[in-house]
C-alpha cells in the first residue's frame, strides 16, 4: 500500500545568514517491508530509483514528492532571528510483515526519526553544509567557520504527521 507522510523541519537562523537552501535528500526512519525488517534507515530522492535502505543498500520503493520551504518570517516580536520552515512530503510503500530478528516489534509505517541537510550561506561569503535529526544534544548553535553564528535548535526537530 501507499503511504505518504510529511517530515518537517523549522529551522531558527540568525542574522547573518543571507540564505538557506534545503536539500532533496532525506533519511528517515521506516520499518521497511522490502528486506522485512523494522527500524531501518532509509534515504530518499526525488527520483525513486535513487532512493534506497540501510544497510544493504537495496532500492526503496519511496521518494520526496515536495519539497517546499517557507518565506523567513521573524521568530519572535523584537527577535533579530527568522525561522525558515522545510517540509518534506514523502510518499513510499509499505506492507505488514514480521521482522525475523525482533518478531515482537509492533511494525507501522510512521516514521520515527528523520535526518534533514541544508546549506547556509553566510554574510562573510562562506557556503557550508548542515544536517539535523531528532536525537542530537539541544539547545545546539551551528556557527560558521568565521565565527558567525547562523542557526539555533531550541526544541527536538524534525516533527511528522502523517499524509
Ligand atoms: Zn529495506
Ligand atoms: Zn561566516
Amino acid at each position: 500500500m501507499k503511504f505518504q507522510s510529511k517530515i518537517i523541519a523549522p529551522v531558527t537562523l540568525s542574522k547573518n545568514v543571507l540564505d538557506i537552501e534545503f536539500i532533496k535528500r532525506i533519511s528517515v526512519s521506516l520499518d521497511c517491508s522490502g528486506c522485512k525488517r523494522s527500524r531501518r534507515t532509509v534515504v530518499l530522492f526525488e527520483e525513486q530509483n535513487e532512493s534506497f535502505c540501510t544497510p544493504t543498500n537495496h532500492k526503496y520503493p519511496g521518494r520526496i514528492n515536495k519539497l517546499s520551504v517557507s518565506e523567513r518570517k521573524k521568530y519572535r516580536v523584537l527577535s533579530d532571528k527568522s525561522v525558515v520552515t522545510a517540509t518534506y512530503k514523502i510518499v513510499y510503500e509499505f506492507d505488514k510483515f514480521t521482522d525475523k530478528k525482533y518478531p515482537d516489534r509492533t511494525i507501522n509505517e510512521n516514521p520515527t526519526w528523520a535526518r534533514v541537510s541544508f546549506s547556509i550561506l553566510c554574510k562573510c561569503g562562506v557556503k557550508s553544509e548542515h544536517s539535523t535529526q531528532n536525537n542530537i544534544s539541544r539547545p545546539w548553535t551551528a556557527v560558521c567557520e568565521c565565527g558567525n553564528e547562523l542557526y539555533y535548535e531550541l526544541e527536538e526537530i524534525p516533527k511528522f504527521t502523517a499524509g
